[in-house]
């Protein structure tokens, strides 16, 4: 709490020597000439005692993603995020981190992570609401199965225009600052920090650990210090354009642009032109190169009396077949980790698939936002090709609520989502 105080303090009493210095330093001299800004005052405005929530992913007993030299998620985000914290403070930003060491935020631990996973998500969101966060900027590395997979990538939440729009900015900075990098933007709209965030949230996902070239710059001080550097000043870029868009806005006696619906045209399998013809199911897997990180569909023929099964027994069919991966000669990548096994199935007369995996499915999990989103929906997008089933609750170990990588808890059933299936014409 000192440590906050002081921060308030210092810049009640220094903010206009504060922003002095930006301007004449040119820290912002990047931003100041591509914005074409025209007032410092107006820069004072925009970034001046604005409150920023940063969140270093996972924590004590929770590693996240682990690279193959041994460097985990944890540490490496908790770095950036310190050096993140440390260069908006210079420019009057306030800044309060979700965690400043390597610990959890839940209580009463379990030993097994999935159980207590929610309450230390809660307890983020909880620290940046208490203390009146404009923006809530969560920090995490990538994991595939495949090494190939690279490149920085910021994920936002679809029903907030102003999550993309610092989404966008962010992402812009990190491929000028970091690049060669093709990554653009994507909603991560089940991530459960996107979901439940009162204020416009986003996910940095700074690079692949599953990549050996990528953990080793990650590993590297002066590469985590150029990776803050860019969320810093794509969040810097946000917060100016946001105000110039809301001064104009009044300026001109309109209203400020609200939250722009996105979203919207997304895709239809049967854009694909695929169907199942009888005795066949349709699978989605992994992508097959490091810029397809979608899903993609595999039209496989089911094994024995398949068309003659009831709908549990397709389910069961259908989550068996992903078990075991894409066919032999495929280019996909599996979803479902080695080791996991279906404990269960039933389906509810509203047509909730209930579908129980044993721990394996997040026990072997390579970890990673988006590789976990990828997962669910690889089940989820699976079973609902057939047509009575609408839902699907995924639980581990006969428990709901549980979570496979720490960033999507299975608290509900999901429905399909058309959006992460890639179109492959
Ligand atoms: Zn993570």
């Amino acid at each position: 709490m000192s440590r906050i105080f002081v921060v308030v303090w210092f810049s009640k009493a220094f903010v206009v020597p504060a922003l002095a210095l930006i301007v004449i330093s040119g820290l912002l001299a990047m931003t100041l000439l591509r914005t074409s800004f025209e007032a410092t005052s107006s820069l004072a405005d925009a970034v001046c005692g604005k409150v920023i929530a940063i969140d270093p992913g996972h924590g004590g007993t929770d590693p996240g993603a682990i690279g193959r030299g041994g460097l985990t998620e944890k540490d490496l985000v908790l770095d950036i995020a310190k050096r993140l914290a440390a260069l908006m403070n210079r420019v009057a930003i306030y800044t309060v981190l979700t965690r400043e060491g390597d610990r959890t935020l839940a209580g009463g631990q379990d030993a097994d992570i999935a159980y207590w996973k929610r309450e230390d998500l809660d307890k983020r969101i909880e620290a940046a609401r208490n203390a009146h966060a404009d923006l809530f900027i969560s920090i995490h590395a990538n994991s595939f199965p495949e090494p190939m997979w690279s490149g920085a990538q910021t994920f936002y939440h679809s029903k907030s225009g102003d999550s993309k729009h610092l989404a966008s900015a962010i992402q812009e900075q990190v491929v000028a600052r970091l690049g060669p990098n093709l990554r653009k933007i994507k909603p991560g709209d089940s991530y459960y920090i996107l979901r439940t965030a009162t204020m416009p949230a986003v996910i940095v996902e700074v690079g692949f650990l599953s990549n050996p070239r990528e953990e080793a710059m990650l590993g590297d001080p002066d590469y985590r210090q150029r990776m803050a550097e860019a969320i810093f000043h794509g969040t810097v870029e946000y917060l100016v354009e946001k105000y110039r868009s809301e001064k104009s806005a009044r300026e001109s006696h309109l209203k400020p642009p609200g939250e722009a619906a996105t979203g919207g045209g997304s895709l239809k399998t049967t854009d694909l032109t695929l169907r199942a013809e009888e005795g066949e199911m349709i699978l989605y897997f992994g992508g097959p190169t490091n810029f397809d990180d979608s899903l993609m569909p595999e039209i496989r023929k089911a094994p024995g009396d398949y068309s003659r099964a009831d709908l549990r027994r397709k389910a069961i069919c259908i989550v068996r077949e992903l078990i075991s991966g894409p066919a032999g000669e495929s280019v996909l990548s599996p979803t479902i980790p080695k080791g996991t096994s279906l404990r269960d199935l039933w389906i509810t007369p509203d047509g909730v698939a209930h579908v129980d995996f044993s721990s394996g499915l997040s026990k072997n999990h390579w970890g990673g936002s988006r590789s976990e989103e990828l997962t669910v929906y690889s089940i989820v997008n699976s079973l609902t090709e057939l047509p009575d089933i609408k839902k699907v609750q995924i639980l581990i170990e006969g428990r709901k609520g549980s979570t496979i990588a720490g960033h999507i808890i299975l608290d509900t059933p999901l429905g399909r989502d058309e959006g992460l299936i890639e179109a492959r014409k």
